[in-house]
């Protein structure tokens, strides 16, 4: 968990980046301008098989395993927006279930969870819908897999587990064997 004030944590996210070089801020905000796409995309299938409507009688169910989903790409994504990240509540299954569901956008909620389809969802597919599905999560992980071969803190989630082993000052620690080439990406 970040350790101190949540706000602290906020503002030394945004101190950090805005230290990065140009090039690399821009390299990120393109990556988490894709995820977000990508992510609205899913969540169109998800709607199209009324997603919203059995989650809600299921109550959640999968939310009780999501307290370490969050990733550093969910996080810069919500800063980009200049949306006021909500607050996590860590005595939650979930630090950001809220009574009415999720508290994360779209865009901004992590890759589980957008692609998690249990059987309730999965069973009201079609097969034209499942290719879409998958032919989305590909490309949706390879947008998170740039950002987490070139960061120690970033991956699909584990945000918090990550930067409690890194220290929480390192948001932004290149991996010591990625090359940067801006041009091939
Ligand atoms: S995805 Fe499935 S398990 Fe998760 S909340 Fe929806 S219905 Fe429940
Ligand atoms: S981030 Fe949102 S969708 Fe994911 S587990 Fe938490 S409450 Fe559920």
């Amino acid at each position: 968990m970040p350790p101190g004030n949540w706000q602290t944590f906020l503002e030394h996210v945004r101190t950090e980046f805005d230290r990065l070089p140009v090039i690399e801020q821009r390299w990120l905000e393109d990556r988490v301008q894709k995820i977000a796409r990508f992510q609205v995309a899913i969540d169109q299938l998800f709607q199209a098989v009324q997603g919203g409507k059995i989650c809600k009688v299921c109550g959640g169910a999968c939310c009780d395993s999501g307290r370490h989903h969050l990733s550093l790409a969910n996080l810069l994504g919500l800063l980009f927006a200049n949306a006021s990240p909500p607050t996590p509540d860590f005595s939650r299954g979930c630090p950001f279930v809220g009574d009415d569901g999720c508290l994360l956008a779209i865009p901004h909620r992590p890759y589980n969870c957008i692609t998690f389809f249990c059987d309730s969802l999965d069973n009201r597919m079609t097969a034209e819908q499942r290719t879409l599905l998958a032919n989305h999560d590909r490309a949706l992980r390879a947008e998170y897999t740039a950002i987490a071969q070139r960061y120690e803190a970033a991956g699909l989630g584990r945000l918090w587990l990550t930067l409690n082993r890194l220290g929480w000052r390192s948001i932004f620690r290149r991996r010591p064997d990625h090359v940067v080439d801006f041009k091939n990406h």
